[in-house]
């Protein structure tokens, strides 16, 4: 039987602290549909101290920011970038369009269509994250969308120079130096000055993932993508150094990010828990990673690595290290999680940065029911059909039927029509 070690805040404290953050998103996004540029400006002010001339960067602004850049920087950011547009190219061939004959007659497709035009995130509230510029504007442009368009707040009332090169060189249209609510709000309602988007894509805090989800409707989304999650999975051929720093390496996002330990060993898990207070004492970020521990970390104990598997998919977190002597045993069996990174040579900080896998993924259980992103979410899967004269007249006379058996007398028509131009008369 599982027996929990560790436990952060209740879920009714959590629930709560939702519910507040879900009223502040909603009363956002009305101000922002009833004023516009105006309440954008406003908001930007009050949350980020931040009202320039134009929210937008002119063309002119972006070279010299990208000139002002460090070139190993460059270089980096453009390492980064060829790994996820290698890796997102490969998976844009996986999305094959098909035609096929499903019956003599009928012809049924359908084709991979890019979405029109897409609103990035790249969140930047406590540090700059350039690389979620390549996750999401590199990938909406492998997939084939023709306008990207993004937002990034300034960090201490500065722009972020390395993020905008990173959107820069990503392939961005337009990119607005704007944050928060106030950014995912305009991008999908519009503004005077900014043109809506058909979607919505990227990661963020709790209000701009709430506002996401808000605006899934009007625009399409991605995923959910809150503050990040990272559980370990471990035996007793794991460390605790190592299980400490992976975990305090995602923890120190945000004090919300939770971070959890899954494991077979009582004296690991013992071992684990001095380790992170160790580590604390130095770790540079440790006034949020402490709190993120101490309100969200959880370590669980089971008994095999059978049990590992079902609370892991219980969990289903956001990146899953697997530190155990098998890891191919969760790869072929878990199938709850954002991304799986398996075996102690890989961590999430290599698929947070660099490696080419996309890192905005989904949270808050959220792996129940959708992977992160990649060029698929990008695409649209439309069908279509094609029947000669024959089969139209033999699917009609089914079809009307089908439809008369529904009482959609007008359907009815429509495939009678059929059956009588191009055949033989016998459906009723
Ligand atoms: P952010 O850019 O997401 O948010 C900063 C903005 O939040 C500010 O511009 C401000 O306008 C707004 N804001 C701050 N306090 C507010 C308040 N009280 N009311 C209304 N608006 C407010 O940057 P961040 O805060 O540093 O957060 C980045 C987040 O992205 C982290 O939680 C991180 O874990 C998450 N993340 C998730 C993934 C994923 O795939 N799930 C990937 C990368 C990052």
């Amino acid at each position: 039987m599982a027996k929990v070690f560790k436990q952060g805040k209740s879920q009714e404290e959590i629930n709560q602290n939702d519910m507040q953050v879900s009223a502040i998103v909603s009363q956002t996004i009305k101000k922002i549909e009833d004023e516009g540029d105006s309440a954008v400006r406003e908001l930007s002010r009050k949350f980020d101290n931040w009202s320039p001339e134009n929210f937008r960067l002119s063309n002119q602004q972006i070279i010299e920011i990208v000139n002002s850049v460090p070139k190993q920087t460059i270089e980096d950011i453009k390492f980064a970038q060829n790994n996820v547009k290698r890796f997102a190219e490969e998976q844009r061939k996986s999305m094959l369009d098909i035609e096929v004959e499903t019956l003599p007659g009928v012809i049924l497709g359908h084709k991979n269509i890019p979405v029109g035009s897409v609103g990035c995130y790249i969140p930047g509230g406590r540090y700059p994250m350039v690389a979620s510029a390549h996750m999401s504007v590199l990938t909406a442009k492998v997939a084939g969308v023709n306008r990207v368009i993004a937002c990034t707040p300034p960090i201490g009332g500065e722009i972020p120079s390395a993020t905008v090169a990173a959107m820069h060189l990503a392939g961005a249209d337009e990119i607005y130096i704007l944050g928060g609510i106030q950014a995912m709000a305009a991008m999908a309602v519009g503004t005077e000055t900014i043109e809506p988007v058909d979607m919505l894509v990227g990661p963020g805090n709790a209000y701009v993932a709430e506002a996401k989800r808000q605006l899934y409707g009007r625009v399409g989304i991605d995923l959910f993508a809150g503050p990040t999650e990272t559980l370990v999975v471990a035996d007793e051929t794991a460390d605790a150094e190592m299980i400490a720093t992976d975990i305090l390496g995602q923890g120190e996002h945000g004090p919300t990010s939770p971070g959890a330990l899954i494991t077979t060993s009582e004296k690991l898990a013992q071992e684990t828990v001095k380790e992170i207070e160790r580590q604390l004492e130095k770790l540079p970020t440790a006034d949020v990673a402490r709190v993120s521990w101490e309100d969200y970390g959880k370590i669980i104990i089971v008994e095999n690595e059978q049990e590992a598997l079902i609370e892991a998919d219980k969990l289903a977190f956001e990146h899953v290290e697997i530190l155990t002597e098998n890891p191919d045993y969760f790869l072929e069996n878990m199938n709850n999680y954002g991304c799986l990174f398996l075996g102690p040579e890989t961590n999430v900080a290599y698929g947070d940065k660099v490696i080419g896998t996309n890192h905005t993924l989904p949270t808050k259980g959220a792996a129940r029911y959708t992977g992160g992103l990649w060029v698929g979410k990008f695409l649209k899967t439309c069908t279509y059909q094609k029947v000669t004269e024959e089969a139209s007249a033999h699917i009609g006379e089914y079809a009307a039927r089908l439809c008369q058996l529904e009482n959609f007398s007008g359907h009815a028509e429509q495939a009678l029509l059929r059956v009588r131009r191009y055949g033989k008369v016998t459906a009723k």
